[in-house]
């Protein structure tokens, strides 16, 4: 079932190293041990990374011991849930994740504090996991000046912009945030108004709406995080079943934030064919003979030449701004599916999705989709091998997404895939 559960039933589950029992009316979703398994590897992966950074600061060589699940790196990690419901991230964080100092697991609710302290007590986590009756947005502006946490994971109902300004003061520099959106409706175009109150961007009915959702959130942190001096750096931004969730680090850095524009773009949607054109907002590069001053150039006119598209004659539809720069990093990807253990229920699904994370061309925002591009010119629909040859050809880039069965992300111009497409 894709339906999250708020059962009034008591329930016992046992998920990952973790069990769990739920008093009944406090949210648990079966569906998300993917997100919660993918979570564990990130955090992991991260806190190695972080204690290798840290060493190489100190230059020493950081501290590791073989521990029972595995190498086990003093990372010393302060990790925040601050909507917790059960419990049950937090207690698997803390089982699972090796050289964690503390886990606050917070809630509004006051029964799901209740489940929270009793799933603490039965799992012996007491020591790591902290349970924490609060506003999530108050407890993280508490902790505002001390930038206190390495991780917050935000995981809401629905959308979780009401939660930003308070988590991009609350971080550490360098910090890693993860961010669950479930409000897929509105991210995906269904409505772009309430998207724009939300979310500050127009969301699209395109072919590519997951990815436009991904890159509207980002977006979305983005600017939350450039108030304050800050700026976010991707790591992995996944769309499955019903929810988007991104894994992204948060910096310092005032003049790094002058580069936000070069990194954001609208989006011109044909509404007969598809297809899609990117107008980043603007252009940031270093100076040349002074590389503490950058030069800026801003768009300058109306883009298009006509207000229709040019394949199809069809008005375009503006939308966005999007994040348009990677969306992952795959050094930082591969390590996690490195480090991805059979133990974990989800392990077969983390490894199809991250490699397919691996493949896709992390430069070039949004898809076309090989059933519409058939079916605008009204042809049998190509084997997709040969559609991507042909634009390999031609000598453009092209790969799968795992956002979409038949994504075909490719850098060539919209011109030459749909020539591509008639030659059929
Ligand atoms: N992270 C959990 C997991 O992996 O099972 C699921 C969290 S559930 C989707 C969202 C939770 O956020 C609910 O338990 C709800 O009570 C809590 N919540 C909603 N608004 C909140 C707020 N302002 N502060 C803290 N918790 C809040």
């Amino acid at each position: 079932s894709l339906i999250a559960m708020e059962s009034e039933e008591p329930q016992q589950i046992v998920e990952g190293l973790a069990q769990i029992q739920t008093g009944g009316k406090v949210f648990y979703n079966p569906v998300q041990e993917f997100n919660r398994d993918l979570s564990i590897l990130a955090i992991s992966t991260y806190g190695m990374l972080l204690q290798k950074e840290r060493s190489l600061k100190t230059s020493e060589e950081p501290s590791v011991e073989i521990h029972e699940c595995g190498k086990k790196y003093d990372t010393g990690l302060s990790i925040l849930e601050a909507l917790s419901a059960t419990g049950l991230r937090s207690i698997r964080y803390a089982k699972e994740i090796p050289g964690v100092k503390e886990i606050i697991a917070n809630d509004i609710s006051l029964k799901a504090v209740n489940d929270i302290k009793n799933n603490v007590n039965l799992n012996k986590v007491e020591h790591l996991v902290s349970p924490s009756h609060q506003d999530a947005t108050m407890l993280m502006y508490e902790h505002k000046r001390e930038n206190h946490f390495d991780v917050i994971d935000l995981d809401p109902y629905g959308c979780p912009s009401i939660f930003l300004d308070s988590t991009v003061q609350s971080i550490k520099n360098g910090g890693l945030l993860l961010v669950t959106a479930t409000d897929m409706a509105v991210l995906a175009g269904n409505t772009p108004e309430t998207c724009y109150s939300k979310y500050g961007a127009i969301s699209l009915r395109t072919k590519s709406c997951h990815e436009m959702a991904v890159r509207i959130l980002l977006q979305c942190i983005e600017s939350h995080a450039n108030r304050y001096g800050r700026y976010i750096e991707p790591l992995l931004s996944i769309s499955v079943d019903f929810y988007i969730r991104v894994f992204v680090r948060v910096h310092t850095g005032n003049y790094k934030c002058k580069y936000t524009i070069s990194k954001l773009s609208h989006v011109y949607h044909c509404t007969g064919c598809d297809s899609h054109i990117l107008q980043p907002l603007g252009i940031t590069k270093p100076n040349e003979k002074n590389q503490s001053i950058t030069k800026f150039s801003l768009p300058t006119g109306p883009f298009t030449s006509s207000s229709n598209c040019t394949h199809c004659e069809s008005p375009y539809h503006m939308g966005g701004p999007i994040w348009s720069a990677p969306i992952h990093n795959p050094q930082f990807v591969s390590e996690i599916l490195q480090s991805a253990s059979e133990r974990l229920g989800t392990f077969k699904r983390i490894q199809g999705v991250l490699s397919l994370v691996l493949e896709e061309l992390n430069d070039v925002p949004l898809y076309y989709t090989l059933q519409n591009l058939a079916g605008v010119l009204k042809l049998v629909t190509p084997p997709m091998t040969s559609l991507r040859s042909a634009i390999l050809n031609a000598g453009y880039q092209v790969s799968a997404s795992h956002m979409h069965k038949t994504a075909v992300k490719t850098n060539a111009p919209c011109k030459v895939v749909w020539d591509i497409m008639r030659c059929w």
